[in-house]
């Protein structure tokens, strides 16, 4: 579409918003995202989209919800929300790419001190582990009633049982299905987290207890180093949302092994997922352990919770040995 064309299409008379008037609101939000707002937007990372890419694809988002907003006032509502958005008033919903993009950039900038000041420990490893839980197993239709509050405390829940110390990271979703109709397509869940451990193959197979693996889902757990760069960092928290579509393929040598293609979301998906992503807020997909967002004249940064630096250093380096925890000890650590 031309981009031009893109920016005529909302004419409608901007009202203010607040924020806090929807659900899945979080104070930290509207702050961080206006003082992003404010810095110059130059790349931060390899391959990250402008300014311009993420207003058009605002008002291409907007001109998709007008398109099923008749008869449907949730859909009029979010199509409203998103077209108020503008600098200055933005509309922090979970479904605008444009406030999306201001938060990760957020992240981006203000996870950096964080990981090298409190996660990145000298006698640990520096890594990010992604999880896709196979259950609860959310059909399509069914997202409106998954709770990401209850995800995170699950979340919460696996990572006191390998005992690690703070993690920040990010929920990303993709409508999963097989090409051959090999199972159900279902509403897949992708957990990113960036932390240090001291064994890996332990953490995995503590964490696998939890996370099981299934037909859908092979491989639930993926430990990868991190090297703290804003590319690795910006993974936490993604714009786009896909479509995959999993296939059985036949290499050369012979060997079968399973493959992945993306694609765009059908239209039902979409109003399924910007309505979902509405409700639960950009700030329900944040990952903070150990970890909070703090509000200080205007600037927002990740500190750890009631403390400095040093001393959430210490307090990371009694928990983060690799044992479970004694029954006595509540851990303190979800903050959303
Ligand atoms: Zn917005």
């Amino acid at each position: 579409m031309n981009r031009d064309a893109v920016y005529r299409l909302e004419t409608r008379p901007k009202r203010k918003i607040d924020p806090s008037k929807y659900a899945g609101f979080k104070f930290w939000v509207p702050k961080a995202i206006a003082e992003e707002d404010q810095n110059p937007k130059t790349q931060l990372w390899r391959g990250e989209p402008t300014e311009d890419d993420q207003r058009a694809e605002r008002f291409r988002r907007v001109k998709f919800l007008r398109k099923y907003e008749k008869d449907n006032p949730l859909i009029r509502a979010i199509a409203d929300r998103l077209a108020a958005c503008r600098r200055g008033n933005r509309c922090c919903s979970g479904a605008c790419p444009e406030c999306g993009w201001l938060l990760q950039r957020w992240f981006v900038r203000k996870s950096k001190a964080f990981i090298s000041d409190v996660i990145d420990k000298d006698d640990q490893q520096l890594v990010a582990i992604s999880i896709i839980p196979s259950q609860p197993f959310v059909a399509p239709d069914q997202l409106n009633h998954f709770s990401i509050d209850n995800l995170q405390r699950r979340l919460n829940f696996a990572l006191d049982k390998i005992g690690l110390g703070a993690a920040i990271g990010g929920i990303d979703f993709s409508h999963n299905e097989d090409r051959d109709g090999k199972y159900d397509p279902i509403w897949s869940v992708h957990l990113y987290i960036i932390t240090s451990i001291i064994n890996e193959k332990h953490s995995k197979r503590l964490l696998k207890e939890t996370y099981q693996s299934d037909d859908r889902i092979p491989r639930p757990i993926k430990v990868v180093d991190f090297n703290n760069s804003a590319r690795r960092r910006s993974y936490a928290l993604k714009t786009i949302f896909w479509r995959r579509v999993g296939y059985d393929e036949v290499k050369a040598d012979g060997r079968r092994c399973r493959n992945t293609k993306r694609q765009r979301l059908r239209v039902k998906e979409k109003l399924e997922l910007f309505a979902f992503l509405n409700r639960c807020g950009l700030g329900g997909r944040v990952i903070f352990r150990g970890a909070k967002p703090s509000v200080r004249r205007g600037r927002v940064k990740i500190r750890p919770p009631g403390g400095s630096y040093q001393a959430n250093a210490k307090k990371c380096q009694k928990t983060a040995k690799n044992a479970p925890r004694k029954a006595s000890f509540r851990p303190r650590t979800l903050y959303l």
